[in-house]
């Protein structure tokens, strides 16, 4: 089965409630781009990457559909298997994996409907359907926060991540102290993610001051020399997210002892197949992670929860999904939901679902 035509679409996703917040940042719609496969036996998958915004990650909406016009056109004609993929778009591109990762998802997504697999049996098999979700709160007050975080882990959320960062820092340790005092008694797993929004000050004095609490410090400042400089310091286990931006950098934080797990993006590392060796890596040194996108339709999700799903279940801190944020969905019958706090892996061919291609207009590029 070889690669017949390459189609790129873009596509507005506005935030529900808006904004979605974060440490110095106020989202309040996304610009997703969309991949179609076809291939020459007359099928096709779909992939999507979608930065969320423009200074979260070092990934653009307009750069992403400009690198996928660059890779397309030789990408044609070549045979549709993940390795020759990848070897292919590295040889005509450098870096922009966010923007590859698009084009790795829509042919795993082909190969799945090709086969008649799931895409979570092509990356190496699920031991259950059921995934555990994880939800954000947000930036808000400590009062607003307690009452949302015991709200969804009474909804059944295994675990929260609290978004701080880009404010007074005593501000954050009340959220964390209010928090706590909700739900720790519970049972809940709390993640505290300042998106780099910490200096190092910051993260020793909320590590002492909220020493009797426990939880993972995710991403706390802005650069891997802070997170070394803090860690030897810090009461807490430390993982990264926005530092880990491929898997050299992996290799390196999870083989030196840098950090205890990870947030991971699956466009960021570029896709499904270089997520399977994410996977495979942190398996290796026991290294909790998430596995989730920064933002995106059911496409994202569904790639999302087909790896999630791949995951030893204890090495697995959730699949987070932009669902919640987003009105409507792209395959109104499949289409990714979370209920309950936990995700109902697709079953069907590929990714599982038929995005209603309608709702994208034309392609803004074809090959
Ligand atoms: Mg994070």
């Amino acid at each position: 089965m070889k690669i017949a035509e390459i189609h790129i679409y873009s596509h507005d996703l506005p935030v529900r409630n808006g904004p979605y917040t974060m440490a110095n940042s106020e989202i309040w719609s996304l610009d997703t781009t969309l991949v179609k496969l076809v291939s020459n036996n007359g099928l096709f998958g779909w992939g999507e990457t979608c930065p969320l915004g423009t200074t979260y990650a070092e990934a653009h909406a307009t750069g992403a559909r400009a690198a996928l016009s660059t890779i397309a056109p030789g990408l044609i004609g070549l045979e549709a298997l993940p390795l020759t993929l990848h070897r292919q778009m590295d040889t005509m591109l450098s870096g922009h994996h966010y923007a590859k990762a698009a084009l790795d998802i829509a042919l795993f997504d082909l190969l799945g409907k090709h086969t008649g697999a799931s895409v979570s049996s092509l990356l190496g098999g699920a031991p259950g359907n059921r995934i555990p979700s994880y939800f954000a709160t947000g930036i808000g007050t400590p009062e607003d926060t307690a009452r949302l975080a015991a709200d969804k882990f009474s909804e059944g959320y295994p675990r929260l991540q609290l978004k701080v960062g880009g404010r007074a820092v005593e501000i954050d340790i009340e959220v964390i102290r209010k928090v706590w005092e909700a739900i720790g008694h519970k049972g809940a797993r709390l993640a505290i993610d300042a998106n780099r929004g910490w200096t190092t000050q910051d993260a020793l004095r909320v590590s002492r001051e909220c020493q009797n609490i426990p939880f993972v410090m995710e991403q706390p400042c802005r650069s891997i020399e802070e997170l070394q400089r803090i860690r030897p310091l810090i009461n807490h286990a430390l993982y990264m997210d926005e530092n880990s931006v491929d898997l050299n950098t992996v290799i390196s934080a999870a083989g030196n002892g840098l950090v205890d797990g990870f947030g991971m993006k699956l466009t960021r590392i570029g896709g499904l197949q270089r997520m399977m060796t994410f996977r495979d890596i942190c398996q290796a040194r026991q290294l909790p992670h998430t596995c989730d996108d920064a933002w995106g339709g059911d496409i994202i999700a569904a790639a999302c929860t087909h790896i999630g799903a791949t995951v030893t279940p204890g090495l697995l801190e959730g699949v987070w999904l932009a669902e919640s944020y987003i009105d409507g969905h792209y395959d109104n019958r499949n289409g990714i939901r979370v209920v309950d706090g936990h995700i109902e892996c697709p079953t069907g061919p590929g990714l599982g679902i038929i995005p209603d291609e309608s709702r994208f207009g034309d392609a803004i590029a074809s090959f």
